[in-house]
């Protein structure tokens, strides 16, 4: 199985849980089977999804210091097909308790093993940080997708990301591969905006997805309702975005297996 994805980025504010819940909503609502962890203290995934933080008995802490299952801890969501794993307030001792822990970047990866198989996707929302927590979601990760803020110092930021998953593939995961880089926030009035698409395309032709993911005001309201954007608002920007996402990240995988399998290769 390759379907874990970290959605990562070392800079903060860049749409990286704006990408991990409504990419995760969208492919479930294409009939993925879909696991949203937020592996990030401040629990934006889990409020945006619509999850009490203060209600929450078992939370990825739990799972992190080994006292629960990981699927002890998973919580439904308003989409049938998606199920998250919630982050609570105590996650931010984690990164330091987990210090002196055996197997301490593998805590995720082992806490996943048994589970990820039941799972079309599980995707992987990350802190801005480069602490321990993210470290145990590289290490679970079969790939990474990095959303880029279509701004000046984006190119900046997808340096350190990348020169991290460098480190993580000579160490930790070897495994760990580039899934895409998303452009977040696109704003077409803006030169600016047109001049990092064209940079990061010049770099990374096949990598960027074709799809941008325009700025949109609705999916900046969506978090304090609760929903992710196709059910906040299904007609928006954003939805229609999002949902193009999910289908070229789907589509780029059937074609992924269809070249292992040598379906459509010319021999
Ligand atoms: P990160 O998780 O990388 O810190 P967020 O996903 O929380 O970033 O996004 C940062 C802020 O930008 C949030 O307030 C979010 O609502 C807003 N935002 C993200 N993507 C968009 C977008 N496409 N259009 C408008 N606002 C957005
Ligand atoms: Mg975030």
């Amino acid at each position: 199985m390759d379907n874990i994805i970290a959605v990562a980025n070392q800079k903060g504010g860049v749409g990286k849980t704006t990408t991990a819940i409504n990419l995760a909503a969208s492919l479930a609502l294409e009939a993925k089977r879909t696991l949203l962890v937020d592996i990030d203290p401040q629990g934006n995934s889990t409020t945006g999804l619509g999850v009490d933080r203060s209600k929450l008995t078992v939370s990825l802490y739990q799972v992190l210091d080994g006292s629960r299952f990981l699927g002890e801890a998973s919580c439904e969501t308003e989409l049938p097909q998606l199920l998250l794993i919630p982050a609570s307030r105590d996650l931010v001792g984690a990164e330091v308790e987990l210090v002196g822990a055996d197997r301490r970047e593998y805590r995720l990866k082992d806490a996943l093993e048994s589970v990820a198989a039941h799972y079309d996707y599980v995707l992987l929302d990350c802190p801005p940080s480069l602490g321990l927590l993210t470290l145990n979601a590289l290490t679970a990760a079969d790939s990474l997708l990095i959303p880029i803020q279509s701004e000046y110092y984006a190119l900046e930021g997808l340096g350190a990301i990348l020169e991290t998953m460098n480190l993580v593939q000579r160490g930790l995961n070897p495994m760990l591969h580039l899934e895409g880089i998303v452009i977040t926030m696109f704003d077409s009035r803006n030169r600016l905006s047109h001049q990092v698409v064209e940079e990061i395309r010049a770099h990374f032709p096949d990598k960027l997805f074709d799809t941008i993911i325009r700025r949109n005001v609705r999916l900046s309201e969506s978090p304090s309702y609760g929903k992710p954007i196709c059910l906040y608002d299904p007609t928006s920007t954003g939805a229609q975005d999002y949902k193009d996402l999910a289908k070229e990240l789907i589509s780029r995988g059937e074609h992924n297996v269809n070249a292992e399998k040598g379906i459509g290769e010319r021999s």
